[in-house]
Formats: structure tokens, C-alpha cells, sequence
């Protein structure tokens, strides 16, 4: 049998392929959205589109799965348009007008506010997305939504875990459902188990019309570009490792770490009683035994 793939079969491989990326991301943000209890009957999800890869996306499944979700809810799209130059303000009003949803474009010049305020050559993106997050947060208050969607994704999540640990020297993530700041809002990211990679794979085949976040002229976080650039290398040597360490942060064990505000280490007794799920000090091969940390997450269809 030849091993070239003529034509025919080669556009029946791509279907196939695509058929099964569908699947994955429409069952992985299921499952998030399951397992934490992101959206219930009656809400109203406010998703921020921001014209990049991941909000499309977010919402282009959001809105195929509420065709089919056993709750009852709203969708409404929300573009910040901050009036950086050459923003393509047509582009998002015509394709959310083609999805036929409501949709709301909220006009605030941050572009002009950032480049007062941030020193030139400095990255201005941390002051950008504050004040991106405070007007969507009053947007939702005005829309009456009682949930926010963003589009961050499990890479997002991991370089942030990661970004935490060697440049904040603590053990903090991005949650895939908190309440906001100003304590108004619930904040959910129904991406959160999918791997960037997928959403690349969707954005090309959905043919999204992509707007860059770069008009602003900002440098990308070098520090961020450098973790994602570490964890693609770490994916490409050693499959599986990102999953196993997305999984860990829902598998957290505080009395085998050292944080005393999470375990009475000061006070710690002994019990007389044998704990049979208790301290491996002494058996590392167990304690590395994939079969104590079983993924969850499968991406096999
Ligand atoms: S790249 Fe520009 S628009 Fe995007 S977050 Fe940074 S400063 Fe804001």
C-alpha cells in the first residue's frame, strides 16, 4: 500500500481529525463548566471577545453548547474597543451581527491613558489589562450579566503557576472561577482544561477574523514569552507532563508542603492511629508512581 495519501483521503483524514478536535473541545469546556459549577439555569454569560484566538473561540463553543446544555442561559458578547490605531472596528460588530447574538461594544480610549502613563519602552500591558478589567467588570453591572466569560486557557494557566513560582516565590495559579476584585462579579474560564494548541487548530479551521493585540506597539512580557516557550519544549520532550502538572493543582496535599496557614504544622500531635493514605517520606519510588496521580483529563477521543 502506498504510504502518500492521495487527495481523497487526505481531505478525509483532515475531516476526521477536525471531527474529533470538535469533539475534545466541546467535552473539555463541558467538563469545566461541570466541575465548577460555572454557569446555572437563568444566567446571563457576559464573554469578553477581545478579537483574539481564545475569545472566539470561547464563544464560538460557548454558544454550541448552550444549544444543547440541560441549563437555560444568556449569551451576550463584549468588545472593549480601547482605540488603539488601526484598530479594525468593524471587524467584531460584523461577525458577532453573523452569529446573530447580542453583542455590546464598549468605546474607552485606555490606548491614550497607557501610553500617558507608562514610561516609553516599558510594557504597558499590566496597566492595560487593570483598566480593561475594571470597565468590563462595570459593563457587566450595566448588562445585568451574572457571569463574566474570559478566554484564558490551560497554557494560560500553567505559565501563570509557573510565573508565580520563579518571579513571585508562591504557589498561586489563575482559577477557573473566582469572584472579581470589587467582590460584584463571578468570573468564569470555561477554557480552562483545553491546551492552546487545540485553540490554534479551531481558530484556522473556523477561519476567525483574528484582530492582533499588538496595535498598541507593547513588547510582550518577556518573562511570559519565556515560560510558554519552556512549557511547548517541555510538551514536545515529554508528553503528558502539562497535564499531569494541570492536574496537580486540583490535587493539592498542604500537609506535605510547608505553608502554616494551610496546615497547623506548629501544632501538629501525633495521633497513635495508622493512616494508611499518610506520609511516604520513606518510599519515593510510590511517591512518583503515576498510579497516585491518575489524569483526569483525557484528550483522546
Ligand atoms: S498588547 Fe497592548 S492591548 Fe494587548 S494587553 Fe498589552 S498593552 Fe494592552
Amino acid at each position: 500500500m502506498s504510504a502518500v495519501l492521495d487527495d481523497g483521503q487526505a481531505s478525509a483524514r483532515e475531516a476526521h481529525e477536525l471531527n474529533k478536535l470538535s469533539k475534545r473541545l466541546h467535552r473539555l469546556v463541558g467538563q469545566a463548566i461541570a466541575d465548577f459549577n460555572m454557569i446555572e439555569d437563568g444566567d446571563k454569560v457576559m464573554v469578553c471577545v477581545s478579537g483574539g484566538k481564545d475569545s472566539y473561540a470561547l464563544l464560538d463553543i460557548l454558544i454550541n453548547l448552550r444549544q444543547r446544555a440541560p441549563v437555560r442561559f444568556d449569551l451576550i458578547a463584549v468588545n472593549l474597543d480601547q482605540k488603539q490605531p488601526g484598530f479594525p472596528e468593524h471587524v467584531l460588530p460584523e461577525y458577532l451581527a453573523s452569529r446573530a447574538i447580542p453583542f455590546h461594544i464598549e468605546n474607552q480610549d485606555t490606548y491614550s491613558i497607557v501610553k500617558r502613563l507608562v514610561p516609553e519602552g516599558k510594557t504597558m500591558c499590566s496597566l492595560c489589562s487593570r483598566l480593561r478589567r475594571g470597565i468590563l467588570y462595570r459593563v457587566a453591572g450595566e448588562l445585568g450579566a451574572t457571569k463574566i466569560a474570559l478566554g484564558h486557557h490551560r497554557d494560560d494557566m500553567l505559565q501563570t503557576l509557573f510565573m508565580n513560582m520563579f518571579f513571585g516565590s508562591r504557589l498561586k495559579g489563575m482559577p477557573p472561577k473566582l469572584v472579581s476584585d470589587d467582590g460584584r462579579n463571578i468570573v468564569i474560564r470555561p477554557l480552562a482544561y483545553v491546551a492552546e494548541p487545540d485553540l490554534e487548530r479551531w481558530a484556522a479551521h473556523r477561519r476567525f477574523p483574528i484582530i492582533p493585540c499588538t496595535l498598541c506597539g507593547s513588547q510582550d512580557n518577556l518573562q511570559r514569552v519565556q515560560m510558554k516557550k519552556m512549557l511547548r519544549e517541555w510538551d514536545r520532550q515529554f508528553p503528558g507532563r502539562l497535564d499531569n502538572i494541570f492536574t496537580a493543582m486540583g490535587n493539592i496535599v498542604p500537609s506535605h508542603l510547608m505553608d502554616r496557614k494551610l496546615y497547623p504544622f506548629t501544632t501538629l500531635q501525633t495521633t497513635g492511629v495508622v493512616n494508611p493514605a499518610g506520609d511516604r517520606a520513606f518510599d519515593e519510588e510510590e511517591d512518583c508512581a503515576p498510579a497516585a496521580m491518575p489524569v483526569r483529563i483525557h484528550r483522546d477521543d
